[in-house]
């Protein structure tokens, strides 16, 4: 009854009742709800949006997880501002406790209780996270957070508990039940006690820093007021998804703006560069016909102001941010889609809950394959000459080929020749061809020339500096440009599909190194690594990123030479692919079943 899931959420009966629009006691299993979400008002946004009715569990998961970005960046948010999202929360679990969601909401819960225990120095939240992580490892051993769980768990014994006993054995039932997971490591690592004090002094930082998009208030030093030229204005564009890429010579500083438009002009968006001049041979008009734009103007706005224009077909909401070294502004506009109202108590129909699948990736139909780097970046360079981009490009052919024949699916190449297309350009395609799948395709380097072995990345944060090395060769930037790197994929990793592309990721390395093992048994498995890729960033399906051998190393670089070999490893790839679609598969039965 409600009386019962009041008390165990400690919520009241009538909140319950009011959020759900209840008269009653009782609840259906799998009764369905309203869920009324206001969307935030954006302060530089001129048009104010109207309120939005969502049914769509996902998107009221994602709207929850900005606001908890938005109370995040704010240092002087309340206690009561915690508690509101954590009933939020709380809420979403109520409605949906068999959804895929419903674990990730019991985490979000769990990690809520203890920031407000660590903030607010109140015990009684850090017993409730406790309690919640408990909840979440007994009632969703299958999920993806319960390692999480685990991982948090074991850190509040040890760190704040400092119950030894209970975490040893924690950590001894952890590892019993997952022993391939990459949170053990984590736990491995003895961290001193100055460390975390650094660790935790940096995490304040970033708190107080605000978010990373949309955050244009850097300063620029004196010596700096020589304007910047615009060097190129270039559009990637799709059916329900564009991205805008504004290459600058250096530093530079931006604000943005969205006009509602009237009957004489289109909405549109508007990016100010300063300083900054056009650089003469910039095209100042590009026409584009599709959902979302219309086209794109460039102007010398006054002596220091370059302004670039986006016209748009409708009002769309777009996410901006600034790259390092090159210098690059990106603007990602994404269609509405369809949203559905739905005011109905009905129990889920069968046809949502294949839908709910689809969100996992279901019916992969197009998979866009990304041959590492190409034209003047060579990549990596092996021993003997090898060029990674002459590798890359073999290898994404054989595999397009294969996935082609094998699987019936289409398959796009971000280049079918020796070119140069900027990394960022690259997620982009696959975006705006509304592809299913990512794969970019890549070979190791190390300055240790002993090096070898095969790893699969997808995109997250990371502190393993061999995973950062990594992805600071891949992206041929600093290590400066890699922090801003990390604070930006922080905010963005919320649209990202985090838990599928680790899965892909799982799938494609377990079958690759399989396969190349038949006939090279010294092949070494680095296994499953995340980190920071600019080439990882904004995609919007299960994404991945194969480091198919070290052309580093004498041995591995003859091997990527030869055809038989580039063979053996996209079969692999293909073959985890393969696999991958068919695990989705059971899950819609699953659902099926369920329904
Ligand atoms: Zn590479």
């Amino acid at each position: 009854t409600l009386e019962v899931i009041a008390r165990r959420y400690g919520v009241s009966v009538s909140e319950i009742r009011k959020w759900n629009r209840l008269k009653g006691d009782r609840l259906r299993v799998g009764q369905k709800l309203i869920v009324g979400v206001k969307e935030e008002k954006e302060k530089k946004e001129e048009v104010k949006k109207e309120p939005v009715a969502v049914s769509d569990i996902e998107k009221v998961f994602l709207e929850l997880e900005r606001k908890h970005e938005i109370i995040l960046s704010n240092p002087q948010a309340t206690k009561t501002d915690w508690l509101k999202l954590l009933s939020e929360y709380i809420r979403l679990y109520l409605l949906y406790p068999s959804s895929y969601v419903a674990p990730k909401a019991i985490l979000k819960t769990a990690n809520i209780y203890f920031h407000i225990y660590k903030n607010f120095s109140d015990s009684e939240a850090l017993n409730k996270a406790i309690e919640r992580y408990n909840f979440l490892i007994k009632n969703h051993p299958k999920s993806f957070e319960v390692e999480e769980a685990y991982y948090r768990l074991i850190q509040i014994y040890r760190e704040v508990i400092k119950d030894k006993e209970k975490e040893k054995s924690l950590r001894a039932e952890f590892k019993a039940k997952y022993p391939k997971s990459t949170y053990l490591s984590k736990l491995e690592e003895k961290v001193e006690a100055k460390e975390l004090k650094k660790t935790e002094k940096k995490e304040k930082e970033i708190k107080t820093k605000g978010p990373v998009i949309e955050s244009a208030k850097e300063k620029i030093a004196i010596s700096d007021i020589i304007p910047k030229k615009v060097l190129e204005v270039h559009p990637v564009t799709g059916e329900d998804y564009s991205r805008v890429i504004i290459n600058v010579s250096d530093n530079f500083e931006y604000q943005a703006n969205i006009l509602k438009g009237d009957k004489d002009r289109p909405p549109r968006i508007y990016v100010d560069i300063y300083p900054a001049i056009l650089d003469s041979k910039i095209s100042k008009e590009i026409e584009i016909k599709d959902a979302l734009l219309t086209g794109v103007r460039v102007a010398q706005f006054d002596e220091r102001t370059v302004r670039v224009v986006l016209d748009l077909n409708s009002l769309t909401s777009y996410k901006i941010f600034k790259l390092r070294e090159p210098y690059q502004l990106v603007l990602d506009l994404i269609g509405k889609g369809k949203i559905q109202k739905s005011y109905t108590k009905e129990a889920p129909k069968k046809g949502e809950y294949i839908n709910l699948a689809r969100q996992f990736g279901l019916g992969i139909k197009r998979v866009v394959i990304d041959p590492g780097h190409g034209g003047e970046d060579p990549g990596a360079i092996g021993p003997s000459g090898l060029k990674e981009k002459d590798v890359t490009l073999v290898l994404a052919k054989i595999l397009a080929q294969k996935l082609r024949t094998r699987l019936g699916i289409e398959v796009i190449l971000t280049r079918e020749e020796d070119k140069f297309i900027p990394l960022i350009q690259r997620p982009a395609i696959a975006n705006s061809k509304k592809a299913d799948l990512f794969i970019s395709i890549h070979t190791n380097a190390s300055p240790d020339s002993k090096g070898c072995g095969i790893e699969t990345y997808y995109l997250n944060f990371t502190t393993d500096p061999e995973a950062m090395r990594v992805a600071a060769l891949e992206n041929a930037a600093s290590d400066k440009s890699l922090s801003d790197l990390q604070d930006l994929i922080k905010a963005i990793l919320v649209n990202t599909k985090l838990s599928e592309s680790r899965m892909l990721a799982e799938k494609v390395q377990e079958e690759l190194v399989k396969g190349v093992n038949k006939y090279y048994s010294d092949i070494m498995d680095r296994g499953v690594k995340y980190a920071p890729f600019l080439v990882l960033v904004g995609t919007r399906m299960p994404a991945i990123l194969v480091e198919a051998g070290f052309i580093s190393n004498p041995i591995e670089e003859k091997r990527l030479k030869d055809q038989q070999y580039l063979e053996m490893v996209a079969e692999g790839i293909a073959k985890g692919i393969e696999i991958y679609i068919q695990s989705l598969k059971f899950s819609q039965t699953y659902y099926d079943k369920k329904s």
